[in-house]
């Protein structure tokens, strides 16, 4: 059995039933083959089986009392994974799916996003199986508060700074930050990022993971002669990356015809009306089928799946994991797609993203190309430390170096591996190499 097989083995053994995170781990190790073979030293040093076991798991009890004064308890998570270059850094997920497989896979991938980034930063995750919708904004902030109770012991802006995800936007950042500040007796503002702007947030930190997205592609674009222009792209999701990627997009002369929720999706073939969508999302948080009473010219499908079915040339997967199965990948190479982009962690299955890269599609992969809030979360970090603000065009311009340094990354690794034009490798070689230089350089830690 190689290297790679054997740590596999061992990570299904140790891991029970934690599928995404198999999945996550399998994705990376499999690209790390030839850096593998070019550096004994990192098989010697214990470097793989070291980064798969995260340096620390917290689950713990979430008790809260509803509007009716029912208890419940929900789930909390807190995975540190890997502290090599910084704290720990990464979102926190309110959603009913997650449990610690879900947790560790994100925390699994963030450690190689966050270097990329080229930013001090180590990579971590958390949340709850607490489900947001349909909650008022008391048993939000009653939830959060709860949850904080737990956390606050366990992060800190030199140790670990949480920020959002699916179901996290800046009301719960806010419930969060003003039960740890009241906790803790003082102003950390570098505890979380994604705050509010009245209280330490960052301008463009909530466009960063779209705008993110969208530099990532173009530079992918512009390295094979092409651009946004005319492109006809497909969205999945309707929230906080999906929206703003949306916006990029159309600025950069594509047409958006399709977005979705968990729910449907609409497909409005004179281009998706953004403003419309961020309505109805970011400010009533109803659901994207509402689209058509305001667009009835636009259509309405239930089942998001349908709209891998529609012809585009850019797909843009930004909702959640595993949202492109094989039978989608053939769909969409069917119809023409020549670009993925991935803002979602691990949107495509590996087989789907393996189906992509044998058919010549240029895929942006997540890790790469929805680094971008992180990055910009670090900026945040970085204007709490120095107590000042940048203004919007700044950090925005500051994220788009990034983005093309994350490129440039990505593609030169996949160039000395001999895999040019796979930037799905390339990053997760490029991410690997910085983490495992620190993790030799600190000893067996
Ligand atoms: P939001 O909660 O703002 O939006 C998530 C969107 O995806 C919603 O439209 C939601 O629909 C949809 N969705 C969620 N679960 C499913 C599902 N099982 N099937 C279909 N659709 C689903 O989250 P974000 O936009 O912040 O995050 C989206 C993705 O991007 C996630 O993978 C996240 O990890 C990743 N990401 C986010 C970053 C950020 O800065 N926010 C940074 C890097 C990555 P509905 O409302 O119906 O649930």
């Amino acid at each position: 059995m190689s290297v790679v097989q054997n740590i596999m083995e061992e990570v299904k053994k140790r891991n029970p039933g934690e599928a995404e995170f198999h999945q996550a781990v399998e994705e990376v190790l499999i690209s790390l083959e030839p850096v593998i073979e070019k550096h004994p030293e990192y098989v010697e040093s214990g470097i793989l089986d070291r980064l798969v076991e995260p340096e620390r798991q917290i689950m713990f009890r979430v008790p809260w009392v509803d509007d009716k004064g029912n208890v419940q308890v929900n789930r909390g998570f807190r995975v540190q994974f890997n502290s090599a270059i910084g704290p720990y850094k990464g979102g926190l997920r309110f959603h009913p799916s997650v449990y610690l497989g879900i947790i560790k896979f994100l925390g699994f991938e963030q450690i190689f996003k966050n270097s990329l980034t080229g930013l001090p930063i180590g990579g971590g995750k958390g949340g709850s199986d607490f489900d947001p919708k349909g909650k008022s904004d008391n048993e939000i902030m009653r939830f959060c508060q709860s949850f904080m109770t737990e956390l606050y012991r366990h992060i800190g802006q030199d140790i670990d700074v949480p920020a959002g995800d699916i179901g996290v936007g800046a009301r719960e950042i806010g419930y969060l930050f003003g039960q740890y500040k009241k906790i803790r007796n003082g102003y950390e503002g570098g505890v979380l990022t994604g705050k509010g702007l009245t209280y330490g947030g960052s301008l463009a930190r909530k466009q960063a993971t779209g705008f993110g997205l969208i530099y990532f592609v173009r530079e992918m674009l512009a390295a094979n002669n092409d651009s946004f222009k005319d492109k006809t792209v497909v969205i999945s999701g309707a929230g906080n990356v999906a929206i703003y990627a949306c916006e990029k997009a159309k600025e950069y002369g594509a047409n958006v015809v399709a977005m979705c929720d968990s729910k449907g999706y609409i497909y409005d073939k004179n281009g998706v009306n953004l403003d419309t969508v961020k309505q109805i999302k970011e400010v009533e948080r109803k659901r994207i089928s509402e689209y058509v009473k305001h667009h009835p010219e636009a259509e309405y499908h239930e089942g998001q799946k349908g709209i891998w079915s529609i012809k585009c040339d850019i797909a843009l997967p930004c909702a959640t994991q595993n949202d492109i199965h094989v039978e989608h990948a053939k769909q969409l190479i069917a119809n023409g797609t020549k670009i993925v982009g991935e803002g979602a962690n691990m949107p495509c299955t590996n087989d789907a993203l393996n189906l992509f890269l044998e058919n010549d599609i240029l895929v942006a992969p997540a890790k790469a190309a929805n680094a971008g809030g992180v990055a910009t979360s670090a900026l945040e970090m970085s204007q709490n430390s120095m107590r000042l603000s940048w203004t919007f065009e700044e950090v925005n311009s500051k994220l788009d170096a990034i983005m093309v340094n994350i490129f440039k990354a990505a593609d030169e690794a996949a160039k000395e591996f001999g895999m040019e034009g796979n930037y799905v490798a390339g990053a997760n070689i490029a991410g690997f190499k910085k983490v495992a230089d620190a993790m030799m350089a600190q000893g067996i830690v």
